[in-house]
């Protein structure tokens, strides 16, 4: 069975103990692992697959906490270093009242942002059969190149890369630089999975439909795939495209759910890759990643959200 590599930032999320307050009036905060790149290595390995994390961490005990979890969760932890200066990156998040999530980073750098080239386990991306990453690691360097070294690695090794530019307005120092940079390594990607937003943001277009997404295109692109939320997911290939709809669930926190639905499209592509050329199996690996986005929702933080295959096996069963 295939290996999955996952490459990026692992750090700390403070969430409100309580809901529906702003970061100035909550009471306090809890710690939740997270860190997009992070919740899909731990997404595949749940759902019984093989996965890697590649990314820098702070020496210190917030650092080896989350190296910690990725090892109880049987996430190769060879691809990660710890970096003896500076600390974890920590984000403050919180879902207010009007359902916006507001964020507030603490990386002046963080060690994640001082990934260098040499830093890199070689030997690990090259043995992936799948390597993914986001857009985050793009925005500083050090980071920056050793993210630009490693999709290069991959690629001449064969890997398929994996895209999901996991937009984070705030971290950019501009809009306009985000949407640059997170386009100059569009075309290097087999996979892009983009959410509504995402998709809005990156087409200067408030519509979200296929004319929007084939914009996004690229002559070497296998599959694109739009998140929708409760509206489930779109897909788009050479030949074909379509949408499956999402499962219905009572969401109480939403976090992670574009990660686990990543985790559970690569963990059964990196296995098939006929996935890709077949519509009909296409549309029962989505109806797959749908089910294991919606259970992600119906607990609160990622990574204790994401389920087991024989949890999904059973929600599809019991829908
Ligand atoms: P992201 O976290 O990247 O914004 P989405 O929120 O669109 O991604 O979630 C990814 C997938 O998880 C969706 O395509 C959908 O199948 C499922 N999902 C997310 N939110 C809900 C919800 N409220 N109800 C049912 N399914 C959901």
């Amino acid at each position: 069975e295939g290996l999955i590599v996952s490459f990026g930032e692992m750090l700390i999320d403070f969430v409100p103990t309580v809901s529906g307050v702003s970061l100035a009036e909550a009471p306090g905060f809890l710690k939740a692992p997270g860190g997009a790149p992070a919740n899909v290595a731990i997404a595949v390995s749940r759902l019984g697959g093989k996965s890697a994390f590649v990314g820098k961490l702070g020496d210190d005990e917030f650092g080896h906490m989350l190296a910690g979890i990725l090892k109880e969760n049987n996430v190769r932890a060879d691809g990660i270093n710890f970096d003896k200066g500076a600390r974890t990156a920590l984000a403050f998040v919180t879902l207010r009242a009007d359902g916006e999530r507001e964020f507030m980073f603490y990386r002046n750098p963080s060690a994640d942002m001082l990934l260098t080239p040499e830093d890199l386990n070689l030997e690990l991306i090259r043995s992936a059969k799948v390597f993914h990453y986001g857009s985050i690691s793009l925005i500083v360097e050090p980071c920056r190149s050793a993210h630009l070294k490693a999709m290069e690695v991959a690629k001449d090794a064969g890997c398929l890369l994996s895209y999901d530019p996991n937009l984070r307005l705030p971290l950019w120092p501009s809009p306009e630089e985000a949407r640059k940079q997170i386009l100059s390594i569009w075309d290097k990607a087999d996979l892009i999975k983009v959410s509504d937003v995402e998709l809005e943001f990156l087409t200067g277009s408030d519509k979200i439909d296929d004319a929007s997404a084939l914009s996004l295109w690229h002559p070497n692109l296998k599959l694109l795939l739009v998140t929708l939320g409760e509206n489930g997911s779109r897909y788009y290939t050479k030949n074909f495209k379509g949408s499956v709809d999402a499962f219905h669930v009572n969401a109480v926190d939403t976090t992670g759910a574009g990660d686990s639905f990543v985790g559970a499209l690569l963990g059964k592509i990196v296995d098939d890759q006929s996935i890709l050329e077949d519509e009909a199996k296409l549309r029962e690996v989505l109806k797959f990643a749908n089910a294991c986005g919606a259970i992600t929702t119906t607990k609160k933080g990622a990574i204790p959200a994401l389920p087991s295959e024989a949890d999904v096996l059973s929600f599809i069963k019991n829908a």
